[in-house]
């Protein structure tokens, strides 16, 4: 294959070039795969008379008065008569060469989308041409392709390049997908595919194509996904290269802990910590997502996994998002650590810069034996002295940059650290496919017994007096309670006030009730004495914004009230639900929405009524909302792939993976190259 620099291109010197990059196009054959966003019917004329709200159209006419409209906004209407019937061009940015080139009697086209306005229908910066006589032959015989542009590019010149190139390098584009795959689903060869998309014809199906489901867009949807998963497969190849430390699990401290615990382990944790055994007895760094429900009890699946490092002489790494989930960590492996001797220790961002020097510093000795903390732990100031595993607890709330840190942290070329990934949002398969291809899971798809499921509530804002009755007869009875606000913003100021003026409503209203505020941006001390507080049922109510999401266990909290629930995602709701249902008391989660709910979003919450299955719930999370959020990328959405979406091309995961198995077992040099066509940013594979 042979890709030529853009500067081979007729006319594309090297500014042109460079803003060419800021698209991602670097080659001849980077413009042949940059493909129209959307297509534009071009090919008729609509009668105005035709015309309705919302569709995108071409309209031809003449003009009948032009007038400036002052209002709130000024704007510039352009009257249009298409054969008696009329239509109005409106315009916000004009200047006065403009405004006089509108002359009536003029002809004039637009093109662009019909919306209803004040006076009747109107398009609003419409493309537009004006001709002093009827103008003949204004329609293309095809689809035109719409592209992504960037400043200074226009659309006119992206598309002249790509048509340029399409006719001299189509032909050198080699066809990558094995013949059996392509045979077996007919899938057009890719050529045909990339042709059709930049060059469509009058009979394509334009329905087909701006839903993206045709042939030609499930063609390379398919070899997209199939590009990522290959990638992270062949990445888990490369990780199984690298040696690792040697973890023996015949040390005695995980026995003794287990006897010692007042339960027994549920079938699911056992089978969890015996898959972490096997891999360490396989030699290479394992890499494994423990996933499994709140409640199921991970910690302790954990716990297994450094007591067996600790034993074997290697140092363990335990990072939490929040200081407040760290913490609790820190109590549960304290207290299971002082009797078996094995040191544990503390270092989060918030310490004083004393007992931060003097963590680093045991941590760098190898005195202590357990880290535990927030992502302080893995900051370049501070090294381990034998980093042997590496266990990171909800980490899908941890930015890019801290998942590469974390990466890094006690690798060298040759060898890596055990990790252990632990969630509690079940990643769908069809994510873990495109995503996470190169980590092992286990599932841990059981509670403890005794375990009630939570009685989920509707209610609309406007029934909060049954709410604050619920709490107080819940309170009467020695129960505590939960009501998280609502999240204003993704800003924890915003979200701070609401819950400081919720929490002194609640606290004039409630009376004898002991209400508590709790958030993120509060001193840790006082975070960590109100949580203690809270566990020894000193407070009644805990008014808490979502930092309470993770991990926090309270036994005796038994009601869960959640405001605005139709603000959060599903998942989200579903680990805020988990912080109560872990005593005794049948508990009550209640989702307060605020009126009038849409249909989508009534049935979303009814989805939480009726299941308690993390993994339906994140199902539907993720037809709902996308990937992001079960990712936790909401802030920079999905920007890996250009043509497939996870969702909507769910149905071709299953051929992706029968694919990779073909192509990895007969055609293993097509591989580099299926992967260096779509996956442009590696960066994003090595965060794992
Ligand atoms: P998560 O999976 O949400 O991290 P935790 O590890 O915090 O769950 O466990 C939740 C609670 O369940 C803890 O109080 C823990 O001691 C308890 N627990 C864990 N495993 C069991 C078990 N097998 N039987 C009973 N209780 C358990
Ligand atoms: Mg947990």
């Amino acid at each position: 294959m042979t890709r030529k620099p853009l500067t081979t291109l007729h006319g594309v010197g090297a500014a042109l070039a460079g803003k060419l990059a800021r698209l991602g196009l670097d080659n001849t054959f980077d413009l042949l795969f940059h493909l129209p966003s959307r297509f534009e019917d071009r090919t008729h004329v609509t009668p105005v008379y035709q015309l309705r709200h919302g569709q995108p159209a071409l309209i031809l006419g003449t003009i009948e008065g032009c007038q400036v409209q002052f209002g709130r906004r000024r704007s510039l209407l352009v009257g249009i008569n298409d054969a008696g019937a009329f239509f109005t061009m409106r315009l916000f940015y004009f200047n006065a060469q403009q405004q006089r080139a509108l002359q009536n009697g003029q002809w004039i086209q637009c093109f662009g989308e019909a919306r209803q306005g004040a006076k009747g229908l109107e398009m609003v910066h419409p493309e537009y041409r004006v001709y002093a006589e009827e103008p003949k032959n204004i329609t293309s015989d095809a689809l035109t392709p719409v592209y992504p542009v960037t400043e200074g590019v226009t659309h006119a010149r992206i598309r002249k390049l790509i048509l340029a190139v399409l006719d001299s390098e189509l032909a050198q584009v080699k066809e990558l997908l094995p013949p059996v795959i392509l045979q077996k689903y007919q899938f057009m060869p890719l050529a045909d595919a990339l042709r059709i998309l930049h060059t469509p014809g009058a009979d394509d199906d334009l329905a087909a194509l701006a839903s993206h489901r045709h042939p030609a867009q499930q063609r390379l949807a398919m070899e997209e996904l199939l590009a990522h998963h290959l990638a992270l497969r062949k990445l888990k190849l490369q990780r199984a290269e690298l040696a690792a430390p040697r973890i023996s699990i015949t040390g005695s401290s995980w026995s003794r802990l287990k006897f010692s615990l007042a339960f027994e382990l549920t079938g699911a944790q056992l089978r969890a910590i015996a898959e972490i055994e096997q891999d360490f007895t396989l030699l290479r760094p394992a890499l494994r997502l423990i996933q499994g429900d709140v409640g199921c009890g991970k910690t302790l699946v954990a716990a297994a996994a450094a007591l067996h490092a600790a034993d074997s002489g290697y140092q363990v790494a335990i990072m939490a998002p929040t200081e407040l989930l760290a913490d609790q960590h820190r109590r549960n492996f304290e207290s299971w650590c002082k009797p078996l001797g094995i040191t544990v220790g503390w270092l989060t961002s918030r310490l004083p810069a004393a007992e931060k020097r003097a963590a680093r510093a045991a941590i760098e000795s190898g005195e202590v034996q357990i880290a535990i903390g927030t992502h302080a732990l893995f900051q370049q100031s501070v090294c381990f002295a034998r980093l042997g595993l590496i266990i990171v607890d909800e980490q899908h709330r941890f930015g890019v940059d801290q998942r590469l840190a974390l990466k890094n942290k006690g690798r060298t070329d040759t060898q890596a650290p055990h990790q252990l990934i632990m969630s509690a949002t079940p990643i769908p398969r069809s994510l873990s496919m495109v995503y996470y291809a190169d980590l092992d899971v286990s599932n841990i798809d059981e509670l403890p017994p005794g375990r009630k499921p939570v009685n989920t509530v509707v209610l609309p804002n406007t029934r909060r007096e049954e709410v604050q009755e619920r709490i107080r007869a819940a309170c009467a009875l020695g129960r505590q309670a939960y009501w998280v606000c609502p999240l204003i913003e993704e800003s924890e100021v915003l979200q701070a006030q609401a819950a400081t003026e919720t929490a002194a409503l609640l606290s004039a209203i409630l009376g004898e009730i002991k209400v508590a505020l709790i958030h993120g941006k509060m001193k840790p001390a006082e975070k960590d004495r109100l949580m203690q507080a809270f566990r020894k049922n000193e407070i009644d109510l805990l008014v808490a914004t979502t930092v309470i999401e993770v991990g926090v266990d309270v036994p005796n909290a038994s009601l869960m009230i959640i405001e605005n629930a139709e603000r959060l995602g599903l998942a989200q709701l579903h680990q805020l639900r988990g912080r109560v249902g872990r005593g005794e008391a049948q508990a009550v989660c209640v989702l307060m929405y605020q009126a009038p709910l849409g249909k989508t979003s009534r049935r979303r919450l009814d989805i939480l009524r009726q299941t308690n299955d993390g993994f339906e719930i994140a199902r539907h999370d993720l037809e709902s909302r996308g990937p992001g959020e079960l990712m936790g990328t909401r802030q920079t959405g999905d920007q890996q792939l250009k043509v497939a979406n996870i969702v909507r091309d769910q149905a071709l995961l299953p051929l992706v993976e029968q694919a990779a198995g073909e192509l990895m077992n007969h055609h293993a040099e097509n591989v580099g190259l299926i992967i260096d066509r779509w996956v442009k940013h590696k960066a994003h594979y090595a965060e794992v």
